[in-house]
């Protein structure tokens, strides 16, 4: 058996500043896939290179399984096809024992550029200006995945290697329900930590919120709009559907427990995709809200669900064509309940000491108002943190990551490994 070895910070920290160069063009070539949902492929199959050449390490998938996800009790439930998605992973084997094992996961999946014409650059090219870094993806999150192939290199430049087994994962649908990280918590390595560099610089959400995707389908009965009074429009019926998911949007921010007690509105309602009508001159037969609310650790989803409904019936109960013919919940997608880990677990100190040490800066912990994929291992009883580089505008226009950040980042992991698992 090796030995554990004392590496310092000062060698670790220079030796993945020297692999900079690696990481930024591992970043910008994953920026300019278009990894959105349904489209992860060909950033599984850069993220399976960097793994294979950059890293020298054996990738492997992790296929979804749509027959085991449909029936966990923790999978977000889906319509679309999962059978042609990989999570790609990689160990990153252990060169002695004695140490704590680790998972580094990132999600290969980013969210569409939500209006192209409003971006100053074009989402998917990599363009860097200074010290930012501009592109959909850019903070949230490959620049995270970048960052822990640059802690894994730094390490391994240095000859050194963990003495636990340490797996490096890249998963899809993180943002649509994730999925792909409970099929790695299911099929991968079962670590004494996980760790995911989500863009929260300095700052480590121990408790983050649930979130639950649904879908309002309502009818109505077209007509011309000359004879308007025949129809019943189902767009404008959407109006009422909203209002009362609004109000409980507002119950549901009333008397926040703690941490969420010092956020100001904690939970919100969206209705982030509207569809429905063909015809300016028809009276619209048919529309769909696809809407997002979320609620707090220590709620059931069944509950948020029920009450969800219960706002959908009472929109439809004050109107008498609604009361006939009741729009319909149906869901698709996240369908979590909150996550809670401990201040005290010893992967957020050590975290939190390797951050203060590579930045110089204390780490804060508490609420975030949404969720991630750490919740999944939290819940199989795997402690899991997040932590990363300093990102703006993640799902807005104009998206962009500060690089230094994305060192530290990956400097920061390289020490969290030396400190978890050991290094020999
Ligand atoms: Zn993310």
């Amino acid at each position: 058996m090796l030995e554990r070895m004392d590496v310092s910070d000062r060698e670790i920290v220079d030796a993945v500043a020297a692999v900079g160069n690696e990481m930024l063009e591992l970043l910008c070539q994953l920026v300019e896939v278009p990894t959105t949902i349904g489209n992860e492929e060909p950033g599984q199959q850069l993220m399976e290179e960097a793994y294979r050449d950059l890293l020298g390490l054996e990738p492997a998938d992790i296929a979804m399984d749509a027959q085991l996800l449909r029936s966990h009790p923790r999978a977000a439930p889906f319509s679309w096809d999962v059978s042609q998605k990989r999570n790609v992973v990689c160990d990153w084997p252990p060169a002695g024992a004695g140490g704590r094992s680790l998972v580094l996961q990132g999600h290969i999946d980013v969210v569409g550029p939500a209006s192209e014409r409003l971006w100053r650059t074009q989402p998917f090219r990599a363009v860097r200006e200074d010290d930012w870094l501009y592109g959909r993806g850019s903070g949230d999150m490959k620049a995270g995945l970048a960052a822990i192939a640059g802690a894994v290199l730094g390490l391994r430049t240095l000859g050194l290697a963990p003495l636990a087994p340490v797996q490096l994962q890249s998963v899809v649908e993180e943002e649509c329900g994730g999925n792909g990280a409970l099929q790695c918590v299911v099929s991968g390595l079962r670590p004494d930590a996980a760790v995911i560099p989500e863009p929260y610089p300095g700052y480590i959400p121990t408790s983050q919120v649930g979130v639950l995707w649904f879908h309002v389908d309502i009818a109505g009965t077209p007509a011309h709009v000359a004879d308007a009074q025949d129809g019943f429009n189902a767009i404008e019926a959407s109006f009422t559907v909203v209002n009362e998911l609004h109000a409980l949007e507002d119950e549901l921010n009333e008397s926040p427990p703690a941490p969420f007690d010092g956020v100001s509105h904690p939970i919100s309602f969206n209705v982030g995709v509207v569809s429905g009508g063909d015809w300016a001159s028809t009276v619209a037969a048919e529309c769909t809200l696809s809407c997002r609310i979320a609620h707090y650790p220590g709620t059931p989803v069944v509950e948020l669900q029920r009450r969800v409904e219960d706002a959908v019936a009472r929109a439809a109960a004050a109107n008498v064509y609604l009361a006939e013919h009741p729009p319909v919940v149906r869901y698709d997608g996240f369908a979590c309940e909150g996550s809670t880990l401990a201040g005290d677990e010893p992967v957020v100190q050590a975290l939190s000491a390797a951050w203060e040490a590579v930045t110089g800066d204390r780490v804060a912990t508490g609420a975030t108002t949404a969720t991630t994929d750490v919740r999944t291992f939290i819940a199989a009883g795997i402690p899991a943190a997040c932590i990363g580089p300093r990102a703006e505008r993640i799902h807005g226009v104009d998206e962009r990551v500060f690089l230094p950040s994305v060192m530290q980042t990956a400097q920061v992991l390289a020490l969290l490994v030396r400190d978890w698992c050991g290094l020999a």
